[in-house]
């Protein structure tokens, strides 16, 4: 052990969670915008932000209803935004969503294996977060009052549009 490992040791270790924490909420800002952009769009309110060597690469929002499209889901939309990546980028990428990832999105997190997704919320919606951690992947609910508010507002006024874009 070297002569320095004594117990202040772990004070650095205690900052870099807390600027870990301050970033990721940075993070999880840069999707909310998204998720209010949409709404504002009159699309569903998810937003998305893909972080590569802490730098955000891309955001994108859900936007089913603005495109007519089955596919563009927050963290999907946010995904094409970045544009094709080499498999090393997404190795050392975190996705940010707004909203608890679905089967559809967690579906592409495991194929470019991104190792880490900060999510707003999953009270409104559980997505496929076991299995997700199952195939080792961090998971991290940063439980957002605002992110969960905004579904809610959604969901109570346009259910049907919700219902649809998880399949039910
Ligand atoms: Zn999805």
């Amino acid at each position: 052990m070297p002569a320095n490992a004594d117990v202040h040791e772990d004070i650095p270790n205690e900052l870099a969670q807390e600027m870990q924490r301050d970033f990721d909420s940075r993070c999880l800002d840069a999707a909310i915008e998204e998720a209010r952009t949409g709404l504002a769009e009159g699309g569903i309110p998810v937003g998305a932000a893909l972080v590569v060597d802490g730098e955000i690469l891309a955001t994108g929002r859900n936007r089913r209803v603005q495109l007519g499209s089955v596919i563009r889901h927050g963290e999907m939309d946010c995904l094409e935004n970045a544009g094709r990546l080499p498999a090393s980028a997404y190795a050392r990428a975190t996705m940010y969503t707004t909203l608890s990832p679905c089967p559809m999105c967690s579906g592409a997190i495991l194929l470019y294996r991104i190792p880490r997704v900060i999510l707003g919320e999953n009270r409104t919606f559980m997505g496929a977060e076991e299995e997700l951690k199952a195939h080792g992947v961090e998971v991290v609910n940063l439980d957002s009052g605002v992110c969960a508010g905004l579904m809610r507002e959604f969901i109570g006024a346009h259910p049907e549009i919700w219902n649809e874009d998880i399949g039910r």
